[in-house]
This record gives C-alpha cells, sequence and structure tokens, in this order.
C-alpha cells in the first residue's frame, strides 16, 4: 500500500454495506494512508456502517440524510469539532422511487421528479459547500454518476435527467472553487450490483449487455472504481477538475451492439 493519502482526512458519504461503490472507494482511500469519516442514512444502516468503518480504522461514524439540510449543518458542525479540516469528500449517494425506475419518463411523477433531483443532485452542491468552508488546504470533492445522463439507458428515466444535471454541478462547482484550490470530479461508472441498482428494471439484463458490449468485454468492480477515485482524491490528479472520468471498461465508446456477443 502506498502512502498517497498520509495526513489527509476525508468524508465518504453514501456507505450503506460492502456492496456499495463508496466501500470501494473508503478502501482505496484508507490503503493509501487516508483518515476517514463516514456518514450514513438513518438508524438502521448504522448497524452496517459503523463495523465497516471499524475495519479501516475509522470511529467517526455520523448520521446525515441530505434531503435535510439541518442535518447536513449538523453533519459538518460535527466533523468540524472532531478535525477543523478536510482535505476530501465522496458523494456516492442517489435516489428515485423505484417505482419509476422501469417504464416511460414522461410518466415520471413532479413529486419523485422533485425528489431525485433534491437527494441526487442537489445535495452534492449543498454538501460541497459546506465541505470546501472546511478545506483551507484545497481539496478534492468527488461525485458518482452513470452514463445514462449522456444517453437513454432503458428503466433509468428520472435518475438521467438528473445525473446530467448533477454531471452539470460539476462543471460550475470546478469554477467556482478552483481559484481555492479545491477541485471538483465526478466518476461516471459502469454498472455494479449494489443496493441502489437492484432497484432499476432489467438490472441483469443491463449488466449482461455491458459486459458483452464493452471493449474489456466485462462489467466493472467497486475495487476498480476505488483506483480511479484515488487518483482524482490524491495528488495524483491535481490538475484535474471539472472532469466526468468513466470508469466503465470503455462502455461509452461504443455505438454498436458487438456482433460476436452471444444473446442475452
Ligand atoms: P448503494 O445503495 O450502496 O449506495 C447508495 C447510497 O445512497 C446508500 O448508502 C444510501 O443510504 C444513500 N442515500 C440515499 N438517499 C439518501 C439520503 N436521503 N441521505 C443520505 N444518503 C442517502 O448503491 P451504489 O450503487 O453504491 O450508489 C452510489 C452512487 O453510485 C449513486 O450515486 C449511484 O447513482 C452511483 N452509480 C451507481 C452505479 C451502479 O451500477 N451501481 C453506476 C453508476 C453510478
Amino acid at each position: 500500500t502506498s502512502q498517497l493519502m498520509a495526513g489527509k482526512r476525508g468524508l465518504i458519504m453514501g456507505l450503506a454495506n460492502d456492496k456499495s461503490i463508496a466501500w470501494g472507494i473508503a478502501k482505496a482511500c484508507a490503503n493509501a494512508g487516508a483518515e476517514l469519516a463516514f456518514s450514513y442514512q438513518g438508524e438502521a444502516l448504522l448497524k452496517r456502517v459503523g463495523p465497516l468503518a471499524a475495519e479501516l480504522g475509522s470511529d467517526i461514524v455520523l448520521p446525515c440524510d441530505v434531503g435535510d439540510e439541518d442535518s447536513i449543518d449538523q453533519l459538518f458542525a460535527q466533523l468540524e469539532e472532531k478535525w477543523g479540516k478536510l482535505d476530501f469528500i465522496v458523494h456516492a449517494i442517489g435516489f428515485s422511487d423505484k417505482s419509476e425506475l422501469r417504464g416511460r419518463y414522461v410518466d415520471t411523477s413532479k413529486n419523485n421528479f422533485l425528489m431525485s433531483m433534491d437527494i441526487s443532485v442537489w445535495s452534492f452542491t449543498s454538501v460541497v459547500k459546506r465541505a470546501s468552508a472546511m478545506m483551507n488546504e484545497g481539496g478534492s470533492c468527488l461525485t458518482l454518476t452513470y452514463y445514462g445522463a449522456e444517453k437513454v439507458m432503458p428503466h433509468y428515466n428520472v435518475m438521467g435527467v438528473a445525473k446530467a444535471a448533477l454531471e452539470a454541478s460539476v462543471q460550475y462547482l470546478a469554477e467556482d472553487l478552483g481559484r481555492d484550490n479545491i477541485r471538483v470530479n465526478a466518476i461516471s461508472a459502469g454498472t455494479i450490483k449494489t443496493l441502489a441498482a437492484s432497484g432499476i428494471g432489467d438490472f441483469r439484463y443491463i449488466m449482461k449487455w455491458n459486459e458483452y458490449n464493452s471493449p474489456l468485454r466485462r462489467t466493472v468492480t467497486q475495487d476498480e472504481v476505488g483506483k480511479s477515485a484515488l487518483y482524482l482524491l490524491s495528488d495524483l490528479g491535481s490538475a484535474v477538475t471539472g472532469e466526468v472520468h468513466h470508469v466503465d471498461a470503455g462502455y461509452h465508446v461504443i455505438g454498436m451492439k458487438n456482433p460476436d456477443a452471444p444473446d442475452i
């Protein structure tokens, strides 16, 4: 393990269990010497997140529901008290009503549209604002997005619209905070079987399609997203900001089905 992140303190948001993308990123950062804090959504997740945090030597495990601004304020107030400074944050949070992650986008309800935008888009801006106030020596902010922001993917619907807005936010935040040497980037991850992903209609089919048609002819792992995150969060990515970096086995460059791909 390297010491790339020695002396750096980072907040990981969006850890639900050991299948979470946030877990792959947290492990990569901890193995590189970072000191971590975790936030979790709701009491029920504490029994999972607590032991995982402990595995990486962290005892800073704080509740935060990003749908509630007061809850975000409390999280950062507690972090300020414990640490004073912050070097990086990982925002691995997204949510939409799963009954609308199937069928047609045109049938999205206004309530779910607004809720998906609130939890999946606004929360990143809200969190980055507070985190940047603690990044006195520069910093790095990372969020997670998906190819459904760029092209229509089956069932992704309102989440695709939300991810497009999230990716635009990354660019505006990068410009606002660049003068303070705070970088803002996103990783566009390939499909990975997680709790959130299981809410998407026909997810198994989508996984297989990606496996058969991506240039690397496979899907990606949480640990691989973790490695790329390490580059963006550490000094290795010191000149990279406003970027949406694809960690998707190359799937985003493909224009057509691989003629040799088996039927699914
Ligand atoms: P996950 O279910 O492990 O993580 C989603 C997290 O969002 C959970 O920890 C959940 O508690 C948190 N969350 C939801 N609503 C919240 C709220 N109101 N307040 C605080 N936290 C809340 O699934 P994941 O796939 O690891 O998702 C992480 C991110 O990666 C999401 O933004 C997702 O869209 C993105 N992503 C996932 C894939 C994939 O195929 N799994 C691909 C590309 C991008």
